[in-house]
């Protein structure tokens, strides 16, 4: 029996007053209108969850394209969110068309140049002349970094079945169970409690395996004084939520307990480094000096984190030089790791919300290792 979040008891997302934000960014994007197809952003600026449309969005009204598959759940849909969009049903190549027709005289209409096609671009240079199509860079993903109360309360509704379901099967590691059973169990456990999906593919990586930072789960058998490393996350109204914890069934060794502490400690400088104004750089240069005066500065081999939303890996990047800033309201992840090949690994990630003075942890399960 699937537990049913109810959603009506969170926050709603104001999801109808985000056009008029994304309009209010045309100017410094260098664009008089944005064609939307990356899927989260169609949803997060209309609120339709179909698997396939373009939006148009012009100063002055949105068009939404879909197929006659999803004829009766845009309708839906769009109701609920209340967006100002009017809609049109036709097949993918008609679509363009709309699009293209519904640009009239606008000058300059964006393409989000990370997601739009080579095809699709190619389609609506016919219909509008090369000359009109701007490349624009992360607009919608700039605004969706900042997350409303109903936005903050999904994921963090999503944390909170992670945290739970982890300490539910977590002894089960000490069951000689294999790294792919643990991952299905968890699994199970999370959409038990109402997950709809798990936010990405589950990691279990143990003893050598935990050095490869995205090992996927196999038929190794979880044994005794080696490290395990447990990365995942449930999904919630289209919301992700991202812990790691790093365990050890029985003693852990010298080197290995070294290792962990380190990377615990470093999860502690760049958690306290997260705040309004820092940037993503400041957090990664607090984990990775950590780590390196730790002595593991070259086994921490990727970045220190991301922003968590609608996607899993969104903006902000916590990497090393980033400029982004991090605004009160953003969701990001602060999750250093040491790797040493053939020995094992170690990898400690939280999700935060950042506010003025520092962050307020989501996922709040305990980082001891003992199970
Ligand atoms: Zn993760
Ligand atoms: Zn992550």
């Amino acid at each position: 029996m699937v537990r049913h979040i109810d959603l009506a008891t969170l926050p709603s997302p104001d999801v109808a007053g985000r056009l008029d934000r994304l309009r209010a960014r045309f100017d410094g994007a260098g664009c008089d209108a944005l064609v939307v197809t990356k899927l989260e952003s169609v949803r997060y600026l209309t609120g339709f969850t179909g698997s396939a449309a373009v939006v148009l969005v012009l100063p002055g009204s949105a068009l939404l394209c879909t197929d006659g598959r999803y004829r009766d759940q845009v309708v839906a849909e769009l109701d609920a969110s209340g967006a100002a969009v009017e809609t049109e049903i036709a097949a993918r190549p008609d679509q363009l068309e709309l699009v293209a027709r519904a640009c009239g005289a606008t000058a300059r209409i964006g393409l989000e140049a990370a997601s739009a096609s080579w095809s699709l671009q190619r389609r609506l240079a016919e219909h509008l002349g090369e000359d009109r199509l701007v490349a624009t860079d992360g607009v919608v993903e700039a605004l969706r970094a900042v997350k409303d109360a109903g936005e903050v309360a999904r994921i963090e509704a999503a944390c909170d079945i992670a945290d739970v379901a982890f300490a539910q099967v977590k002894s089960r590691l000490a069951d000689g169970v294999t790294e792919a059973d643990f991952a299905a169990e968890l699994e199970a456990e999370m959409r038990a409690r109402g997950s709809a999906e798990t936010s990405f593919a589950t990691i279990v990586a143990s003893g050598p395996n935990a050095a490869m930072p995205h090992a996927r789960p196999g038929g190794r058998v979880v044994g005794s004084g080696e490290l395990v490393v447990v990365d995942f996350g449930a999904t919630v109204d289209g919301y992700r939520s991202d812990m790691t914890r790093t365990l050890c069934v029985g003693e852990l060794s010298g080197e290995l307990a070294d290792l962990l502490d380190a990377v615990l400690a470093a999860q502690r400088a760049g958690i306290r480094a997260v705040r309004a104004g820092a940037t993503g750089g400041d957090v990664d240069a607090a984990c990775r000096g950590s780590l390196t005066e730790a002595g593991y500065g070259a086994a921490f081999v990727h970045a220190t984190g991301h922003g968590v939303g609608l996607e899993i890996h969104e903006a902000p990047a916590l990497a090393k030089g980033s400029t982004d800033i991090l605004e009160p309201g953003a969701v990001v992840t602060v999750e250093p790791g040491a790797y040493l090949a053939g020995r094992g690994g170690a990898r400690i990630e939280d999700t935060l919300v950042v506010g003025a003075a520092g962050s307020r942890p989501l996922t709040k399960s305990t980082k001891d290792y003992a199970i």
